[in-house]
């Protein structure tokens, strides 16, 4: 017997059946205020065009480049777009409406009077923290459903601003899939600012794996065994600053409140097929917390999804039981799974 695993073994190293993982092409680069990186089973050139999409991409969708489809339609409240990126509000205000505006790409006057994604807000000295009558101001100014999308013209409420930053990444990451598809890629890893996108297998032909950030303690929460699957966390720690009350402030904001969510979790990771509906969803159960998030995944149930919760309990949707394996200080000890 022994002798039959030694010539199957010593077959299998011959015949290169079990290749060492040899690492891909790759690049690194910053778009859409974000470190991404990419590996590719293919050359240079689709490395060059990945790079070119993503900063195409950006110029279209970016919220603080004054050239941007976004730009021009927040600082005139509204006008035409091209049919992408109407298309892709439209997809973001059916996300908001399916959430019931724990999304609101409309949050971003109140989103600026935080602080984020406005140059030069020195934190530590000087910055103010919005009052609450600054907040009820700005939120009067929030509302999905005063935007109004025909063909690729669009149509904002008087003051009000879009903000695509908790789809766009996501919706990047398919777009780059289905260009590396289109050119014959059937091996791919995509990391754009923690959205990640698995793109078939491993070139060795097994699944990709997945590192799910400990939000609490640093390092790695688990991982996850993927094929063509985006995996997008959200999570208070990723941009963040302690103000001057000595409370930490981050940068997903609690539509229904004016202030950062505060659900009791600490990340949310979705999996699922479609990086903008992941991305979307990430930001969208975060605001939302554990229960209505529960809930939410019980009633359309095409996606699984990891929580951490603020004291440190880890969950994981039914989908997930026997996908995501525990490590780190996290070893084993799965706090529940959802059903
Ligand atoms: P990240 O961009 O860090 O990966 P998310 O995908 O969760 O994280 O998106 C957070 C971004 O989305 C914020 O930086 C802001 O631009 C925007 N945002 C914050 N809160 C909301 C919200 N409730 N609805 C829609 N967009 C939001
Ligand atoms: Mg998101």
């Amino acid at each position: 017997m022994r002798r039959i695993v030694m010539l199957v073994l010593i077959f299998a190293l011959l015949c290169g059946c079990v290749p060492a993982d040899e690492p891909l092409p790759s690049t690194s680069f910053f778009a859409m205020n974000t470190p991404m990186s990419v590996q590719i089973d293919g050359g240079e050139t689709l490395l060059r065009g990945v790079e070119e999409l993503a900063y195409a991409l950006e110029r279209k969708l970016s919220v603080t480049d004054e050239k941007s489809e976004i730009f021009a339609i927040n600082s005139n409240g509204g006008g035409e777009v091209s049919s992408e990126t109407a298309e892709l509000i439209e997809f973001a205000l059916d996300m908001c409406e399916s959430t019931d505006g724990a999304l609101d790409i409309t949050i971003y006057p109140v989103l600026r009077a935080w602080g984020f994604t406005v140059d030069d807000v020195d934190y530590d000295n000087g910055f103010v923290l919005p009052t609450d009558g600054e907040l009820s101001e700005l939120l009067a100014l929030v509302g999905y459903e005063k935007v109004e999308v025909s063909d690729d013209s669009v149509t904002l409420g008087e003051g009000m601003m879009l903000d695509l930053g908790a789809v766009a990444k996501g919706y990047a990451s398919d777009r780059i899939a289905g260009y590396l598809r289109k050119n014959g890629v059937t091996s791919a890893l995509l990391n754009l600012g923690g959205n990640v996108y698995a793109l078939g297998k491993k070139p060795n032909g097994v699944k990709w794996t997945i590192g799910v950030a400990d939000p609490i303690n640093g390092g790695t929460l688990g991982t996850l065994q993927v094929e063509d699957a985006a995996v997008v966390t959200s999570g208070g720690y990723e941009r963040s600053f302690t103000g001057s009350d000595g409370v930490r402030y981050h940068h997903i904001i609690d539509p229904s409140t004016g202030c950062p969510a505060d659900s009791g979790l600490a990340s949310v990771t979705v999996v699922g097929d479609s990086g903008a509906r992941c991305d979307a969803l990430s930001t969208a159960l975060f605001v939302m917390g554990l229960d209505r998030a529960s809930d939410y995944w019980r009633e359309h149930g095409d996606f699984e999804a990891v929580f951490v919760t603020s004291d440190g309990e880890l969950l994981v949707t039914a989908g997930l039981e026997d996908n995501f394996i525990t490590q780190g200080d996290y070893g084993g000890t799965l706090s529940s799974v959802i059903r």
